[in-house]
């Protein structure tokens, strides 16, 4: 095991998010606008996306360096072929102690118990709206919410351990929080409420579309009797509340109103096989894909690792004012290649 490695911050490396393709089954304006990712949209050619060879390779050598988490994302993580075969290799890497996945939640009941089997147990499914008119006008591929609750009660049925992310637009969703508050809390499921984010390009973001934790929690408190519940570990990024009938909780994640990025330990891999050291990142990431595809050792890819995460001082969410936001405009890379 390596010392230690901290970043320019002074902030260690705890997590690596995998995104394993940029391709998704629906198209929610604040991701993949429907305008932009039409039909006649190039996505990556196979020999593009790293291969889970690869994938495992880049993990081991984190995990020697202090990765302790790995979340798979996209895209769709779902639709990456065969995806239970990278989960049970990620599951044999050493100081791994936790997987996780984040999808839609769509294609759970045809790929979760192989995906369970393979040793997945966790999985967060990005839900926006319990109503399924909203839901449809958000996804713009004419899914329902009951589609995907339905598919919720499937993985959990079989074992699976789920939270529920829900990214809150002003003037879209923000009459499902009491709904939604409602039905998971009878269900024991943790739902949490993310401010919304000018992630990506085009998604149409500004502070006016904010619904900030303060507002979400006056809402939930005029309905619910709550409490707080005190952080788990380190960089947690949702403030948790408990309901005091029952016990069960929710969570409100301050990406924007109260920004964590001087506890972020979390590297990106993308789609295409760059490291980025953040999601608003605007210049193109460290291509590893290649790198590692010239033929270089474990020793050598390990150095790279440390010097990328040696130099990173991002804190985009710190920083983040109308001239910024208008700065990086058109400018940051995609969400679909780096995951939420
Ligand atoms: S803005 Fe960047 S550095 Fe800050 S918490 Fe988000 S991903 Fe981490």
């Amino acid at each position: 095991m390596v010392a230690q490695i901290k970043d320019k911050l002074g902030r260690p490396i705890r997590d690596l998010r995998i995104s394993v393709t940029d391709r998704c089954n629906f198209r929610c304006d604040y991701c993949m606008p429907k305008e932009i990712f039409g039909d006649d949209y190039v996505f990556l050619p196979k020999d593009e996306l790293l291969t889970f060879e690869e994938m495992v390779r880049i993990a081991r050598v984190y995990a020697e360096l202090g990765v302790k988490k790995l979340r798979i994302t996209g895209g769709e993580p779902l639709l990456r072929r065969n995806l239970y075969q990278l989960i049970a290799e990620l599951n044999n890497i050493d100081g791994i102690e936790d997987i996780g996945m984040t999808t839609n939640g769509l294609l759970l009941k045809k790929h979760g118990q192989k995906l369970y089997d393979a040793g997945l147990r966790r999985i967060n499914v990005s839900l926006d709206a319990i109503d399924n008119e909203v839901f449809q006008a958000i996804n713009n591929r004419n899914i329902k919410a009951t589609t995907i609750l339905d598919q919720i009660d499937y993985a959990v049925s079989i074992g699976f351990h789920i939270k529920v992310n829900v990214v809150i637009q002003k003037g879209v969703n923000d009459d499902q929080i009491i709904p939604m508050v409602d039905y998971f809390k009878d269900k024991d499921i943790e739902i949490r409420f993310i401010e919304f984010m000018d992630v990506g390009n085009d998604n149409g973001w500004d502070f006016s579309k904010v619904v900030t934790k303060n507002e979400m929690l006056d809402m939930i408190e005029a309905h619910f009797d709550i409490e707080p519940v005190p952080p788990k570990y380190y960089g947690e990024v949702a403030k948790y509340y408990r309901h005091k009938d029952n016990g069960a909780q929710f969570g409100l994640i301050t990406s924007v109103s109260a920004s964590f990025c001087s506890t972020c330990t979390r590297a990106r891999l993308s789609s295409d096989g760059k490291f980025y050291g953040c999601l608003f990142s605007t210049v193109e990431g460290f291509d590893i894909k290649s790198f590692i595809r010239s033929g270089v050792t474990d020793d050598e890819l390990r150095e790279q690792l440390i010097s990328l995460w040696n130099i990173r001082d991002d804190r985009y969410s710190d920083e983040r004012t109308e001239q910024t936001v208008k700065n990086r405009q058109r400018k940051k890379i995609n969400m679909n290649y780096i995951g939420g």
